[in-house]
Formats: C-alpha cells, sequence, structure tokens
C-alpha cells in the first residue's frame, strides 16, 4: 500500500510539526452529516487535510472481508463490494456517509438487529495520534482500548486512517413486507419476535402516528417481478404505510431514505418533480453547510436520534407523546453486542436491556420548549444515549454519566495528551454551539 503509507506520511508529518496547542479539525472529501451548526468552532480551526484518503485497498472475496480508507463512501463501497456478491454488514442509509465517520460518529441501519454498529463489524484500524505517531488497533493488541473506544468520540482520540472489516453475502434483490399494528404493545413483540428468530436479513420501521406502527421485514432474494427505487417522485417512509410488500435492487434498498428519512423535501407533487431528482441528502447538507451563517438558528429542524432500552420503549414512548408528540418515527432495533468501552459504568449497571430501539427524529420545528434539553433529561432517568450528531446541552457531570470518562481519559492521555483535537463533551457540547474554545 505504497499510496497509502505516503497519504499517511504526509498527515503524520502535519502534526508532528505543529508547535501550538489550538485545537485542529479534518477537512475531507465528502460532506459532514451533522446537523449543521452555524457557531460550531470547528469552522475557524486549523485542518488537519484528509481528503485523499478515499481509496478501497482490497476487497477479499474469500475472507469475506475490506480494507479501505476512512474517506469512502458508503455508497461506493456497496458498488464495488456488490460486484463480488457481497456488501459491508451494516450500510447506513445515506450514501455519502463515510466508513470513517460512521466509526468516529455513529451508524445504525436495518442489519443492526443482529449485528449492532458499522464499528462493531470491523476488525483493525489504522489511527494516526495527535503527536504523529501511527498506531495499529485490533480487539487484542496493546491499543485494544482506542480500538473500542475510537467509535463515538468524534475523532477525539485520534484520526482514522485506515479500517479493515468483514462483508457479508448479498444477493440482488431485497423484498420488503410491511408489518402492520395498531399499538405499540403488538409492536415491541413483533420486534421481539423477529429478534430472538432472528428469520430476517434486515428490520427497521416507521411510527407513522400512535396508532400506526409499521414493521420493514426484508430479506435478501434472487428474483424480483418488479422493482422500485425511492430518488425521485416515490417518497420511502411513506410507501411503508401504503403497501404490504415491495421489492428493491439492494443498492437501492440500502439507500432507500436518501431523499431525507422521514424529512424528504419538496413534499408537494410539482416540488418533487421539478427538484426531487437533485435533493438528495448529499445536495441538502452541502447546501446547509454553505449557507449555514444565513439559516436562521431557529429554522434549522431538529434532528435527534436516541437509542432506548427496550424494556423503556413503552415509558419513553408515553412520555413522548405527552411532551412532543412529533411523528413520524424511523426505529432501528439494535443489538448492544458487548458491553461497550465507552458506556459508563453507571449506565451499564442499570441497562440489562441487549436490544435498544433507536429512534430518530427528523424535521421537528423548534419551539419555546428545548426539546434537545428534554430529551437528555428523559434518556437520562430511564438509562438511553444520544447519539451526537445533534445539538446538545448535557451539563459536564450528566454527560459523563453516560459516556465512560475514565476509559476515554485513559486514551485521550495517550493519544492527544494537548488536547488538540478536543475533548468529546468540549467537542460536541460546547464547541459545537460556539462555546469554550
Ligand atoms: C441528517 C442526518 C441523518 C443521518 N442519518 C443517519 C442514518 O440514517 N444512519 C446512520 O447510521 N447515521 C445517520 N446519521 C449519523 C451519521 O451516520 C453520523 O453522523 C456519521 O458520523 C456521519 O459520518 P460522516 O462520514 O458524514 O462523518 P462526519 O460527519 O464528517 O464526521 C463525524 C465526526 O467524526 C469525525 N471523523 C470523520 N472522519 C474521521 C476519521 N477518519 N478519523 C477520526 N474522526 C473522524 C469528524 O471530525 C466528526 O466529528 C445522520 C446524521 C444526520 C445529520
Amino acid at each position: 500500500m505504497p499510496a497509502h503509507e505516503q497519504k499517511v506520511k504526509r498527515i503524520a508529518r502535519q502534526l508532528k510539526s505543529r508547535k501550538g496547542k489550538t485545537p485542529v479539525s479534518l477537512k475531507k472529501k465528502a460532506v459532514s452529516h451533522e446537523v449543521p451548526k452555524p457557531d460550531d468552532r470547528r469552522h475557524d480551526d486549523e485542518k488537519i487535510d484528509i481528503s485523499d484518503l478515499n481509496d478501497i485497498i482490497l476487497i477479499d472475496k474469500r475472507g469475506m472481508l475490506c480494507i479501505a480508507e476512512p474517506g469512502v463512501t458508503f455508497f461506493d463501497l456497496v458498488t464495488e463490494t456488490l460486484k463480488h456478491g457481497l456488501v459491508p454488514i451494516v450500510v447506513p442509509e445515506l450514501k455519502t456517509i463515510t466508513i470513517g465517520g460512521a466509526v468516529a460518529g455513529c451508524s445504525i441501519e436495518s442489519m443492526s438487529y443482529r449485528y449492532g454498529g458499522f464499528h462493531d463489524t470491523c476488525l483493525e484500524y489504522e489511527v494516526i495520534t495527535a503527536k504523529g505517531e501511527v498506531l495499529t488497533c485490533t480487539p487484542d493488541n496493546r491499543n485494544s482500548l482506542l480500538f473500542q473506544m475510537v467509535h463515538g468520540t468524534f475523532g477525539t482520540l485520534g484520526i482514522i486512517s485506515l479500517l479493515k472489516f468483514r462483508l457479508i453475502k448479498a444477493k440482488p434483490f431485497v423484498k420488503v413486507v410491511y408489518e402492520k399494528y395498531r399499538t405499540l404493545d403488538d409492536y415491541r413483540s413483533a420486534i421481539m419476535r423477529h429478534y430472538r428468530a432472528k428469520d430476517v436479513d434486515f428490520m427497521d420501521g416507521i411510527i407513522h402516528s400512535p396508532q400506526e406502527y409499521i414493521l420493514s421485514a426484508a430479506n435478501f432474494v434472487s428474483k424480483a417481478p418488479y422493482t422500485h427505487s425511492y430518488d425521485w417522485m416515490r417518497i420511502y417512509y411513506k410507501s411503508t404505510g401504503s403497501l404490504k410488500e415491495d421489492y428493491l435492487r439492494t443498492r437501492d434498498y440500502f439507500f432507500r431514505y436518501d431523499r431525507g428519512v422521514t424529512n424528504v423535501n419538496p413534499k408537494s407533487f410539482i416540488g418533487r418533480l421539478l427538484l426531487g431528482k437533485f435533493m438528495d441528502s448529499n445536495t441538502v447538507l452541502r447546501l446547509a453547510d454553505r449557507f449555514r451563517r444565513f439559516i436562521p438558528a431557529s429554522r434549522i429542524p431538529i434532528t435527534v436520534d436516541v437509542f432506548v432500552p427496550f424494556s423503556k420503549v413503552p415509558d419513553f414512548m408515553d412520555w413522548y407523546g405527552k411532551e412532543i408528540g412529533f411523528f413520524p418515527l424511523w426505529c432501528v432495533p439494535y443489538k448492544r453486542v458487548r458491553e461497550y468501552e465507552w458506556i459508563s459504568e453507571e449506565l451499564l449497571r442499570r441497562t440489562d436491556d441487549v436490544l435498544f430501539l433507536d429512534l430518530a427524529i427528523y424535521g421537528l420545528k423548534k419551539r419555546d420548549k428545548n426539546y434537545y434539553r428534554m430529551i437528555e433529561d428523559k434518556l437520562l432517568e430511564i438509562g438511553g444515549i444520544k447519539t451526537l450528531i445533534s445539538t446538545n446541552y448535557y451539563s459536564e457531570p450528566d454527560f459523563w454519566r453516560s459516556w465512560n470518562r475514565e476509559n476515554y481519559f485513559r486514551v485521550k492521555r495517550r493519544t492527544d495528551p494537548d488536547n488538540i483535537f478536543r475533548d468529546l463533551y468540549t467537542k460536541t457540547c460546547r464547541a459545537a454551539r460556539g462555546l469554550g474554545r
């Protein structure tokens, strides 16, 4: 991998030669999938340029493995692996989410009920520390804690420069069956049934309203009587309420929500006819980033993604219905495949659930209440956890009640002693809102 080594050397050299201790941020090629944060201090940081780390190095068909650089997008990855009849095990459904971003941030999808997140399918990372050291991290070597902690710490422990991960066999089409339920109890029972039986390849769903719960149970199939794609006039999440079943080409299935999960714009027939083809997630996020200074904060819709322990879903939904009451919600059952090192011991102690339900809110309008803070408080009460992609209001003590402070700083002291990547709390809860350094 000489070309890869050259790229890594260049990045390491930049870090080694840095004298100051002011914060740095990454410059990637693909757009960032974070909620637009106009005041984020990262916009003014010195940049570490990783925009050439975009190559797939190896697809090992027999070993069902892939080695790739972090800037590879899931769309490009799926396109290449499908040529070998393989796909990554968890494919986040927006086309330009990168594999490095999925590990450093979060990644869930309809295979998560069996396999957890994309990071749970990874076998090895190469990480460049703030001092320009290049570390190989596996679950068993001397960097094993860094291997586990690099997930969800938003690049604050180092730069992932290479990933090795498992692939799974795929077929050309996916058949989706929409199971419809009228009550949350019936919905939960159906999810638990599939979870225990492991009888489908994919499971996710849409709660259209408190009376309409759709579970999308899907399988790879070799043949399809017809196929639909959802990249223009048709809106995928809506189709889950009107169809009994559907067939999609495998790649179209993975990116079926790319026009927006449940917040698809434009909504009108004419709007979709004229612009629907062009308004994919990549374009929307690029426009939002480019014009961030001109978008009033009150107009940026709320995007929140929460992991609720399965046994606490009725409690959460009861509270949610009374306090927020915004639908539709995207639901992804998620298996916690190990006692994650990045979760605090307090939270692990309080939560016996192995299965979580990831609930994603897209497009909720801001009102006079601070919905983010309300959701954070409710999650602290029930032992849930919020992904940090949205705006975060946690106080520092509350934050470390969910995330594992001890493990985090054990690694941080080793990989970024001068704190140039910022610490996780500062980066996601303060700097992202324009506060602190
Ligand atoms: C509107 C919206 C919809 C979303 N929908 C989904 C979804 O359907 N499914 C899902 O799983 N997730 C979803 N996400 C979350 C998304 O997967 C995560 O935010 C993910 O981290 C984005 O990856 P990215 O490649 O865009 O990384 P970025 O957004 O660019 O980066 C995320 C963080 O990781 C850091 N980072 C990026 N690359 C590296 C690297 N190589 N080394 C170290 N740190 C790095 C960045 O500095 C940043 O802090 C959504 C997010 C948004 C805003």
